[in-house]
């Protein structure tokens, strides 16, 4: 069988050698010049820097993706705990550690409340709690088809507290400023707000702080790297630079996709490309009605991300590997980002600072700083042509004002990478970064699955389909895709 994938995103490998190692025959177009989609890197003058992810969190499912291909993660890419996982700074001046180890995170929670750190662990068991009653049920479900509904039955909403928000639910758990904002934080990792998203979502520090958020060795980039490089070794064919334009279908089946103006026939696409872009740009009306399509333009988008890349000739004693500078008014923030779509005025300011634990990513003595700040996705409310230049300069001084005293001074190399840049060079919707936004409690359901109802013989991989975005959940949609692959074949 004849596959061919749109995309070589972290979805797109994945499903590449998942179904390479299963002796299809796969071929991936991919727009860009490498591998890897958001998981990118900018390499200059002496500097290294990932331009995407720089946390992992659930390394089993990575680890289950070698596995099935007949390869050791550990053979080829080394995960590091980092110590302390990321040290938060508020403008109080509090500076709060955040270590794997639970009593050594409530000793430094004790420094500011002694009440907030005997509450940890309880919120920690309650983390866990959903995360046991919905991984199965949602995560690891295609809910697809009758099947895999029954699996919901069991599911009590009460139970996976869905009608309350994230940050309603921690408020409860917590009385200082300092827990609140470091709880309320975890909702961004799948880019959606903790004063909207059910508090369902309170799963995300279980999967961080019970089971771990690591480090790859040599940066995140190694894991685009190692599955590009797996994909070869198992066969699959790559060509870049190489947008697809569209996806040819007859009969309401799949027979090949259009990429440079020819026309490449084959049996199944699984697209990795964002699936609102695939559904309303790449495909004929004939084959998808208005009505989806429209459906498909209505689903909300995560947020995006400003990214500033800044490479200085210096060392801030204050800066770990994760840092993170909360802002005074964290709803008002949230509120600019998600309600209004404009900038926040005071942002939350998140810096990896790489060369911590590879000192070979910046020139000796040197800093490498992947700084970013939550954005809005595309809404035509705010122009990033107009303001990206002010808003860069508004965060260097943000930081100046919360320690990196001169940090203007020190910048030898720079660069930026905005919400249009997200859009225009991975085509993601609105140029979003995590996929679709979980800013309601039926996002899960609305959310595209892995595999067309209309089109036979066309899956879905990626962040911006089921079960979401990020590393793992992104892995885990091609293990749905396969699954339903095996289920339903060409059909
Ligand atoms: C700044 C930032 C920070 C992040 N931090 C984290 C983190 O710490 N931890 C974490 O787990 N996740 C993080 N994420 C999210 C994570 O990077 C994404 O969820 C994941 O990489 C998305 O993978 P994907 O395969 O779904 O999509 P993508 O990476 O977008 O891949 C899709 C690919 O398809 C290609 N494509 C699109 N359309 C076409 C077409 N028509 N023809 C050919 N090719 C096409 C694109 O060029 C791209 O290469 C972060 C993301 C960003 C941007």
């Amino acid at each position: 069988m004849k596959i061919s994938i749109i995309g070589a995103g972290i979805g797109g490998l994945s499903a590449a050698c998942l179904l390479a190692a299963k002796g299809h025959h796969v071929e991936v177009f991919e727009k860009n010049e490498r591998a890897g989609g958001k998981m990118n890197i900018v390499e200059a003058e002496g500097f290294r820097f990932d331009t995407g992810p720089s946390l992992l969190t659930m390394p089993h499912l990575l680890e289950k993706l070698f596995r099935e291909c007949g390869y050791e993660m550990n053979d080829h890419l080394t995960l590091l705990p980092l110590s302390p996982i990321c040290r938060y700074n508020y403008q109080d001046g509090t500076i709060f550690n955040c270590f794997d180890d639970r009593s050594e995170t409530a000793r430094e929670i004790a420094r500011f409340s002694e009440e907030d750190a005997s509450a940890y662990s309880k919120f920690l068991a309650y983390s866990e709690s959903i995360y046991l009653k919905t991984a199965n049920a949602f995560i690891y479900n295609p809910l697809f088809g009758f099947t895999d509904f029954r699996k919901l039955n069991l599911l009590s909403f009460f139970g996976i507290d869905a009608f309350s928000t994230v940050s309603k639910s921690v408020n409860r758990f917590f009385r200082s400023h300092q827990l609140r904002k470091f709880f309320k934080r975890f909702t961004t990792y799948n880019g959606s707000s903790p004063y909207l998203a059910p508090a369902t979502l309170n799963v995300i520090p279980h999967v961080e702080l019970n089971q771990g958020g690591f480090y790859v060795d040599g940066g995140l980039y190694k894991i685009a790297e190692t599955l590009f490089w797996l994909a070869g070794e198992l066969g699959v064919t790559f060509h870049f630079n190489s947008s697809v334009q569209n996806i040819q279908v007859s009969g309401k089946r799949v027979t090949g996709l259009v990429s440079k103006g020819e026309v490449n026939p084959c049996d199944l696409i699984f697209a990795n490309s964002d699936a609102t872009e695939t559904l309303t740009t790449l495909i004929d009306d004939a084959s998808v009605s208005h009505r989806k399509k429209k459906k498909a333009s209505n689903i909300e988008p995560s947020c995006s991300g400003f990214v500033l890349l800044l490479g200085i000739d210096r060392t801030y004693d204050q800066l770990v590997h994760h840092n993170i500078f909360f802002s005074e008014g964290y709803e008002q923030e949230f509120n600019q980002i998600f309600n209004q779509k404009v900038m926040p005025d005071d942002p939350t300011i998140y810096i990896a600072n790489t060369s911590f634990s590879n000192p070979e990513h910046a020139p000796e003595g040197s800093s490498n700083l992947f700084i970013l700040v939550n954005a809005p996705y595309q809404s035509g409310k705010y122009s990033w042509e107009s303001n990206a230049g002010a808003y860069e300069s508004k965060v260097i001084s943000e930081l100046e004002k919360r320690g990196l005293t001169d940090l203007a001074k020190h910048v030898t190399f720079r660069h930026r990478i905005t919400p249009d840049d997200f859009y225009d060079k991975y085509l993601s919707n609105k140029g979003s970064i995590y996929g679709t936004s979980s800013n309601t409690k039926f996002s899960a359901f609305v959310r595209p699955r892995n595999k067309s109802k209309d089109i036979a013989g066309l899956y879905f991989v990626g962040g911006s389909t089921h079960p979401g975005g990020g590393i793992p959940l992104v892995i885990q949609s091609a293990f749905n895709a396969m699954a339903l692959f095996e289920r339903y074949g060409r059909n």
